[in-house]
């Protein structure tokens, strides 16, 4: 809890919603003072065994029935600085935020960013993995968290998802005395690059499961450019995933949910008339597989539309987990797409983390490892 608050990280735990539970096993204070002016009296609580629920009523946050006065609610357990939320335990404070609007509100983790990341490498990384690989994911997690946070955070009330949609996070649950040292041992430490201002700074340091033999250009899955992003070989996961998940098998979907999905998530295409054709456009070509970067949608009225392979992916399959990757082939059989010779598990940009994990088990040390996958780049302590 000693850390900059600076550096502190805010979390999205809940969004837009009307109830939740909250259970602290410590003593705790609450607060409405939007500005933490202490002269404000904060409300002191002995620890409650049972859930409390909070609620909306007559616009004002209550907590276990009690009212407070303010649309920002902050919740600060004593040591050991732990609370339950809808049965989830997580370290720091919680706020709670209105939405006047909508009548509903945010759950929101104020943690540091030791406390998050050891709450995120324990869920994006088993704990028995080699130990250089386990501070390579928390080097890379702590970068693109502080990255996210200042290119996205002044402009609103939180940092960062807890979801795959940023990176997972799954509080206390993830931690282990394997997970705690490999983000004590980097403790402060971030990747940087050459901006194109030729400042040195942090970047987005994004990763993902299995690359499938070679990573991705960032320009091409999320649009942005940095030296360290555009795509190194990688003869290391292979050896560490496991063949269904490196290969993963044929799938099918029919084409009405394909077109629904599609039209929910961009709207806009509906100006092409019906869906008639998904095309691959402009893959990258690697030595012995493709990866689909572009997919053109073509209309029943002549027009055409082209969406990037990563969004395509997600609009049909958001949790990723049948469409693995956009490594794929894609042929209409009768009113079904078919999706086969799929290959890699994820978006496949910077660190591959089962090649980390190839790589650890070869003794390369953490540092090998980011710059491998992030070439260019160099660790610096900010903290
Ligand atoms: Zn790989």
């Amino acid at each position: 809890m000693d850390t900059d608050p600076q550096f502190w990280v805010r979390v999205l735990l809940l969004d837009d919603i009307e109830t939740c539970t909250l259970k602290i096993e410590s003593s705790f204070s609450i607060t409405d003072d939007p500005n933490l002016n202490t002269q404000l009296p904060t409300s002191r609580f002995d620890a409650i065994d049972a859930p409390m629920n909070i609620q909306l009523v007559n616009g004002q946050i209550t907590i276990g029935g009690r009212p407070f006065m303010n649309d920002e609610v902050i919740v600060y357990p004593d040591e050991p600085y732990i609370f339950n939320l809808d049965g989830q335990y997580y370290r720091g404070k919680l706020k709670l935020l209105i939405h006047p609007e909508s009548g509903s509100f945010d759950a929101i983790n104020l943690v540091p960013p030791e406390a998050y990341l050891a709450g995120v490498v324990g869920a994006e990384m088993p704990d028995h993995w080699e130990p250089e690989a386990l501070k390579a994911q928390a080097i890379a997690a702590r970068t693109y968290c502080l990255y996210i946070k200042k290119r996205f955070g002044t402009n609103r009330k939180w940092d960062i998802r807890k979801t795959a949609a940023h990176q997972v996070y799954r509080g206390v649950r993830a931690e282990s005395a394997e997970i705690w040292n490999s983000v004590n041992q980097t403790k402060g430490q971030v990747l940087v690059c050459t901006q194109t201002d030729d400042t040195e700074d942090i970047f987005p340091t994004y990763y993902s499961s299995i690359c499938g033999g070679h990573t991705e250009n960032s320009i091409n899955v999320f649009g942005d450019s940095f030296e360290p992003l555009t795509g190194v070989d990688c003869p290391y996961c292979r050896k560490v995933a496991k063949p269904k998940f490196f290969f993963w098998p044929k799938i099918e979907f029919d084409n009405t949910y394909v077109v629904r999905r599609l039209l929910q998530r961009y709207p806009n295409l509906k100006q092409l008339g019906k869906i008639i054709n998904i095309e691959p456009e402009l893959p990258s070509n690697y030595k012995d597989f493709s990866r689909l970067t572009k997919i053109k949608l073509l209309g029943s009225n002549g027009k055409s539309d082209i969406l990037r392979a990563e969004d395509f992916r997600l609009a049909i399959d958001p949790t990723g987990r049948k469409l693995k990757s956009t490594i794929f082939q894609i042929v209409k059989r009768g009113d079904k797409w078919e999706f086969s010779s799929g290959r890699g598990w994820g978006h496949g940009v910077g660190m591959c983390q089962c090649g980390a994990q190839g790589m650890a088990r070869k003794g390369q040390k953490a540092k090998k490892i980011l710059t491998y996958y992030y070439p260019g780049s160099k660790i610096i302590s900010i903290y």
